[in-house]
């Protein structure tokens, strides 16, 4: 059986390379998971897509290093700050896909098709579009996402958080699907919202029936054999 750190490591590789494949990630972005000690296990200062597990990092609870070649990210501050903020957070994904930076400027994410219905209470807008490089800012990010699963950044991206890797990955793909989804309903006219008891009937049965693991599947086939 794989040690829980290696197995962190292994699923923030495939994660990033799942994101990767979908076009949803850049240049920048990142992805880190929290360890036990007040440490974190991160994606250095280098495309996330491209990561592999000799690159990974490990960071104290103030964004220093502490194991691993590369650097730490710039925005790095955002994810110390949620930590300490979230004790229940485990693990965060941030990045910049097109989608999510258009709906940060307009109207935030509403949920119009099933995909979007985990964001049901809403993802609020942090609402700067400076990258989050000190703890300051890192902790207005916090503020403003509460407790909520995810936080949009005007005109710079997203943040998604989660209590495992599994949900943090379906969570990250499907926010940027349902921004997708949320800007070509909305060339055609008013969009129908689902109801928050829609939603929340949704997200139970998912829980129940394990639906994740054929979704997350499905993603993982498309870039291993
Ligand atoms: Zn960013």
């Amino acid at each position: 059986m794989l040690d829980p750190v290696e197995s962190l490591k292994d699923k923030i590789v495939l994660c990033c390379k799942v994101l990767q494949k979908q076009g949803m990630l850049d240049g920048y972005g990142h992805v880190s998971a929290r360890l036990p000690g007040d440490r974190i296990l991160s994606t250095p200062h280098m495309p996330p897509g491209k990561v592999a597990l000799r690159d990974l990092i490990v960071i104290d609870m103030l964004g220093q290093k502490l194991e691993g070649a590369g650097e730490p990210n710039g925005e790095t501050p955002m994810h110390t700050s949620i930590y300490r903020a979230r004790p229940d957070v485990q693990c965060i994904l941030h990045y910049h896909p097109d989608e999510l930076v258009a709906v940060s400027v307009t109207a935030g994410i509403k949920v119009v098709a099933n995909c979007g219905a985990h964001f049901y209470r809403g993802a609020p807008i942090y609402d700067s579009p400076l990258l989050i490089r000190n703890r300051k800012l890192g902790d207005k990010v916090a503020e403003t996402l509460s407790d909520r699963n995810a936080v949009l950044l005007r005109g710079h991206g997203g943040t998604v958080v989660a209590s495992d890797l599994d949900t943090l990955l379906r969570l990250g793909i499907d926010f940027v699907r349902t921004a997708k989804i949320q800007i070509m309903a909305a060339a055609l006219g008013a969009a129908k919202t689902h109801s928050q008891a829609e939603c929340e009937q949704m997200t139970k049965t998912r829980e129940r029936s394990n639906t994740n693991r054929r979704f997350l599947d499905y993603y993982i086939s498309e870039v291993v054999d």
